[in-house]
């Protein structure tokens, strides 16, 4: 380090991608600093993966109390107190939030609480301070995107839903992502009257299409409303606090929307009002770079404000990078870890490293749940000419005592020319779990014949995937193959 510099590295954001980098880059010897303006954790863990993981838990009893009487037990009528989840939740965030802050401490790394922004490419400002740093390095994360529309100043997004001081009794979400299907779930497990209204045709645009489908049709039947192809044009609120909703069918020419999908309260085939507790926006979510300064000191910026940035993490300016979801690329955790890892690597480790996202798991807690590993079978198409698709539709064990109606899907693609295994993609109980583990087999390459040698593990729903033997195969369309 050059003398004129007061550390090698600030890190601007406490969040998973940050927090990597600082305590890899202080292990690795380096002067580390690192600003936060809200919580240690960030997103994943104040107001994301880690609290909303703890509402899905919460949010499973109600059907397994009623799925207990299915195996012999009485179980008397059960009573829920949002208020006691929340506090619970958020004594549990709080720990591991301190904890957070404890092991960047424990790494070396200076630990500093406030806003920071960027007045040169060695200089960062925070509490009035000027501190001159070799690299600095942006990991702000993101925030909820709300799209402007009258009455949405009455909307909630994720950083609100979580602290709530009651539990809304008729909820609506609006959007079909991960946000939108989980907290569907989480409300509707913890006995909300749910409706979920998606501008597309189906939910979770740009996962296996299978998946959609099975998702929705799930969610359906266990008494979430799903209205595709619904637009909100107004947020009204009434005298007694309720929010009452203008939503537009935006079915386009040739579309078939069933008319129950269209039907809200006294509603017309395209234009209909709704009554809620709360309108839960999940449109997605934009780069936190607003007023930190980065245009004005070079760094070149995407069109919703992301870091434009290199495999390595390195922005157009030299000194200055970006891991995390401020990037806008694959706005995930574990992504984060791994990209703030590979740049302290890249900036004081013995050589570049890039992140490997080659093949990236995902989650959607929704319920039930789905994990997916590789390509769907769209994808799958546009790379290969012909796949081989397997799938099996079932009813995982205990579900008959239970007397549940859900259905199991899992489902795998295979190049048929090399036999490679492209994708794994499951709708069910435990997917995530299961999806992690096959992840490492299809990293590597596995082959359906793989798959096929691999002994059952039974009596399970993860030994599907290794007894899929009816096969479908899908060729590219012609023109596609030009
Ligand atoms: P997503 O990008 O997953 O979904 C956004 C949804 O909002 C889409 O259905 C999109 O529709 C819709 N939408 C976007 N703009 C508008 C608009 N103007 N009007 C109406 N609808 C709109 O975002 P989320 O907010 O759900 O989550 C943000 C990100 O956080 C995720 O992409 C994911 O990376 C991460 N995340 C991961 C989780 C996990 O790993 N389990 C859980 C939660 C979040 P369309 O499809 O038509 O564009």
């Amino acid at each position: 380090m050059t003398s004129n510099f007061d550390c090698q590295l600030f890190v601007i954001g406490g969040g998973s991608g940050g927090v990597r980098a600082a305590r890899i880059a202080a292990n690795l010897g380096a002067r580390v600093l690192i600003a936060e303006s809200f919580r240690y954790g960030g997103t994943c863990v104040i107001r994301g993966c880690v609290p909303k993981k703890l509402l899905v838990y919460a949010s499973h009893y109600a059907q397994e109390f009623a799925d207990a009487a299915g195996f012999g037990w009485s179980v008397p009528p059960a009573t829920f107190s949002w208020p006691k989840l929340i506090a619970a939740k958020d004594a549990e965030i709080s720990k591991l939030s301190a904890m957070y802050e404890k092991n960047l401490q424990a790494a070396g790394v200076q630990v500093l609480q406030g806003a920071a922004r960027v007045l040169d490419t060695h200089t960062v400002e925070v509490n009035g301070q000027r501190i001159r740093a070799e690299h600095i390095l942006v990991a702000t994360g993101g925030t909820p995107f709300l799209p402007q529309l009258p009455g949405i100043e009455h909307a909630i997004t994720s950083n609100e839903v979580f602290n709530l001081p009651a539990q809304p009794k008729r909820v609506l979400i609006v959007g079909g992502g991960y946000i939108a299907v989980e907290f569907a779930g989480i409300f509707h497990g913890l006995g909300s009257e749910v409706t979920l209204a998606y501008r597309g045709e189906q939910i979770l645009r740009g996962f296996d299409d299978d998946l959609r489908s099975h998702l929705h049709d799930e969610m359906a039947q266990k008494g979430i409303r799903i209205l595709l192809h619904t637009d909100v044009t107004g947020i009204e609120e009434l005298p007694d606090a309720s929010l009452q909703v203008a939503l537009r069918n935006a079915a386009q020419q040739g579309d078939s929307v069933s008319a129950s999908q269209a039907v809200l309260q006294g509603a017309s085939e395209v234009a209909s009002v709704g009554v809620f507790d709360a309108v839960l926006y999940a449109t997605g979510r934009i780069p936190n770079t607003q007023g930190m300064g980065l245009a004005e000191a070079g760094v070149a910026l995407d069109k919703t404000g992301g870091v434009v940035v290199d495999a390595y993490g390195h922005s157009s300016v030299p000194s200055i990078h970006a891991v995390g979801d401020v990037t806008n690329r694959i706005a995930l955790t574990p992504v984060a870890i791994r990209e703030g890892a590979a740049l302290a690597q890249t900036l004081f480790g013995a050589a570049p490293t890039a992140a490997d996202l080659t093949t990236v798991p995902s989650a959607v807690f929704s319920q039930p749940q789905i994990g997916t590993v590789g390509l769907t079978e769209a994808q799958a198409l546009a790379k290969v000419a012909q796949i081989d698709i397997y799938r099996a539709n079932f009813r995982a064990m205990g579900r008959g005592l239970a007397g549940g109606k859900e259905r199991t899907l899992v489902k795998l693609i295979v190049d048929s020319a090399s036999q490679r295994v492209l994708g794994a993609h499951m709708v069910g109980d435990d997917a995530a779990e299961i999806i992690q583990s096959l992840a490492v087999a299809i990293r590597m390459g596995a082959t359906k014949a793989d798959f096929d040698a691999t002994v059952a593990l039974h009596p399970t729903s993860a030994e599907e995937f290794v007894t899929l033997k009816e096969k479908t195969t899908r060729s590219r369309p012609a023109q596609a193959n030009a």
